[in-house]
């Protein structure tokens, strides 16, 4: 077995195997970067040695280093994780080079499969269904508008070398084909340093639906059923469940025999996944799925697998590695119940889910049975701006979906998070999504709903009558139920829309007891029987309003307040009483619209600009964004340089009289 293991990672990914790793003996070895730390998975290892700087191209993607840790503290195997150098076939052969077993398939596999063209020809020769698309060293524009067009529109543009949804367009007629594949071939190159495409038939009612195998080194291939990620938004998986809703048996069989065929046909050796694309406009058939790509790696969402068939995935993969044959055979691996997975992140469901790094000031999630999350993020901890902005994966698992999806939406509700943006209420009301319970789950799905599920609900009047409550400070006033000054306390709450609500908070006695009242929009609403009761941050609040008893938890971090009311969850921050003109952005100024890297400067000093013209551009992981002149004139001081971190607000350069 192996003694000590290195995670050549971070986050809750590197948490999640550290847990395994202890459960079976194995000693841990952490690595970080600078902008880690102080990070979880670093204490929660036996050892942690520090490997670079914040980017991940000088630590979690610097092999040579992750390389020279592994040495120094002398153990015999590596696990990358998802993402980073998972999928890297150099340092899988480089690990086996140096004498440590890679916990994954061996490099060529990797290499193979990596690339999305190879791993379209190998499955096509194994008699595995492809979408059928264009995946040929023609790369010329005539050659591969000629093809798109024998495929006929829509076609999808993937990055040969792609990953992570990046580097993909989709074209709806010929007259668009050539300007997304400029744009695709951009992409790619930026991203992946390969502007190579290949052309797929765009399945117009997709379901994005995939195999989890694994396979030992005795030539022994099995799988643990299926995992249904259609909900997605920029080809990247939200929400993620196994089973697949409303899967017929036989579409089941037919699709995780053909992923076993494909791990049995290059000879595959651990944990994998076989992604299918799904026609889902008139039920799954035995026809309608095709090959979309491998991922040589554990995915993001194996726990729901675990979930449902009681496995640990992260111990199979060690076995495996460890040279140990599969622990089970296929006709004993059976699916209990259904498990729901949500991604946690810090981004901006209104715009665009644009990444939103920054200090998380309080995290805090409801402990309930039947729900498991995973995260490497805690409070007073940081969404740093150098990685993915994932903060948590939040598992809830019951004996039906209904059940699962339930239990999911009321963890979510009751889960506090304060400091920086999220998509948690997007995520609760997805959960509350109509088609998303009837299990009409398409990759348009949110796409099309968007506006629903990224709409804040008015605030009730209970609802910013909590949140006064917390602002308040009855702490100190409770305490030994002294009396607090009668008097009035107005409050501007905004609310996670950017809504403001004015109200004004009231205490007063009556028959000797303490009485609170809400006023708001015209109207006033009194609340007594108040009862306050502490558990760590947050506070258990009771009241009665006309006559029926309720209750409310919250959780104050400074200006901020988070509430868990009624099956929902608010935030609101009180706003100091800023003059409203104060906050008008003067137009000789560009400011940074998110935490961000300067990745280029467009312009230089005493530049004449036109409106729209593109003056800087950042990047906040995994979107670069064109930073444009919001009116003519000219460049005055710029105040950053390609490189540099800024934080939202931030000026970056200033405009000159025209
Ligand atoms: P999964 O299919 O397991 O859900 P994702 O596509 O969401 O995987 O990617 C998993 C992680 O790997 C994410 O953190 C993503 O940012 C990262 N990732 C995936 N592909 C790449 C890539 N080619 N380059 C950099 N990061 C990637
Ligand atoms: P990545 O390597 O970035 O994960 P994939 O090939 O797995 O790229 O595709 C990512 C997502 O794009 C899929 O989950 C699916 O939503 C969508 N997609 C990919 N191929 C097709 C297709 N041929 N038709 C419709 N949607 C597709
Ligand atoms: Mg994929």
């Amino acid at each position: 077995m192996i003694k000590t293991l290195l995670i050549a990672n971070r986050g809750e990914i590197a948490c999640r195997i550290i847990k395994t790793a202890q459960k079976m003996g194995i000693q841990t070895v952490a690595i970080y970067s600078d902008a880690d730390e102080h990070a979880v998975h670093v204490r929660m290892a036996d050892r942690a040695i520090s490997i670079g700087a914040a980017e991940a191209s000088a630590s979690y993607l610097n092999s040579a280093a992750i390389l020279e840790a592994a040495r120094r503290s002398g153990v015999d195997a590596i696990h990358p994780g998802y993402g980073f150098l998972s999928e890297n076939p150099d340092f899988a052969e480089a690990c086996e080079k140096a004498g440590l077993r890679f916990i994954g398939p061996p490099a060529n596999t990797i290499r193979q499969m990596g690339r999305k063209d190879s791993a379209r020809q190998l499955m096509a020769s194994a008699d595995i269904p492809v979408v059928p698309g264009y995946d040929g060293q023609d790369q010329s524009d005539d050659c591969l508008s000629a093809e798109a067009d024998k495929i006929g529109y829509p076609v999808l543009i993937k990055a040969r070398s792609g990953g992570g949804g990046k580097g993909m367009r989709l074209v709806q007629e010929k007259a668009d084909f050539k300007a997304q594949l400029e744009a695709a071939r951009r992409e790619a190159t930026a991203s992946f340093g390969d502007d190579k495409v290949i052309l797929e038939k765009y399945i117009t009612a997709p379901r994005h639906i995939e195999v989890q195998i694994f396979s030992d080194s005795f030539g022994n291939h099995l799988h643990l059923f299926e995992r249904d990620c259609s909900l997605q938004r920029r080809y990247q998986k939200v929400i993620e469940e196994a089973p697949a809703p409303d899967m017929p048996e036989a579409v089941r069989t037919a699709m995780t025999k053909a992923a076993v065929m494909a791990a049995k046909s290059i000879n595959y050796v651990g944990a994998g996944t076989i992604e299918f694309i799904a026609d889902g406009k008139d039920g799954l058939r035995e026809d309608g799925f095709w090959f979309m790509e491998m991922n040589t790696r554990l995915q993001v969402e194996h726990p729901v697998t675990e979930a449902v068939t009681g496995i640990d995935l992260v111990e199979w993969q060690l076995r495996i590695a460890a040279g140990e044959a599969l622990p089970l055979k296929q006709d004993a691996i059976t699916i209990c119940g259904h498990a729901i997975e949500a991604r946690l992140y810090a981004e901006d469901a209104r715009h665009d889910f644009r990444p939103c790094p920054g200090p998380i000031t309080t995290l805090l999630f409801a402990e309930d049975t039947n729900i498991r999350v995973d995260t490497g993020v805690e409070s007073g901890g940081q969404v740093s701006r150098f990685y993915d902005p994932m903060i948590a994966k939040i598992i809830s698992f019951g004996q039906s979906r209904e059940e699962a999806l339930s239990a999911l939406q009321a963890n979510l509700s009751r889960t506090h998070l304060l400091g920086t943006q999220s998509n948690l209420s997007f995520l609760a009301r997805l959960c509350e999504n109509e088609e998303v319970r009837a299990g009409k789950v398409d990759t348009h799905l949110i796409d099309a709903k968007l506006d629903d599920l990224s709409a804040e609900p008015q605030a009730t009047h209970l609802a910013l009558f909590v949140a006064c409550l917390s602002l308040t400070n009855l702490t100190q006033t409770f305490a030994g139920w002294r009396h607090f000054d009668e008097g009035q306390t107005p409050f501007k709450l905004r609310g996670r829309d950017e809504v403001v609500y004015d109200c004004v908070f009231a205490v007063f006695t009556c028959s000797g007891k303490d009485n609170y009242r809400l006023y708001h929009g015209g109207k006033a609403i009194e609340v007594n029987s108040l009862r306050q009761d502490r558990r760590d941050e947050r506070s258990i609040w009771h009241f009665v309003y006309e006559n029926t008893p309720y209750r409310a938890e919250s959780v104050r971090a400074g200006n901020d307040v988070s509430l868990s009311f009624k099956g929902q969850n608010w935030q609101f921050n009180a706003l100091d009483f800023i003059p409203a003109e104060a906050k008008i952005t003067s137009k000789n100024v560009l400011t940074a619209p998110m935490t961000a890297t300067v990745t280029a400067i467009n312009v230089e000093n005493g530049e004449q600009v036109s409106e729209g013209q593109s003056l800087i551009r950042i990047e906040a992981m995994k979107m670069e964004q064109n930073l444009t002149a919001p009116q003519d004139g000219v460049v005055d001081d710029i105040l950053v340089e390609a490189g540099q971190g800024v934080n939202e607000g931030d000026i970056l350069l200033r405009f000159g009289k025209k």
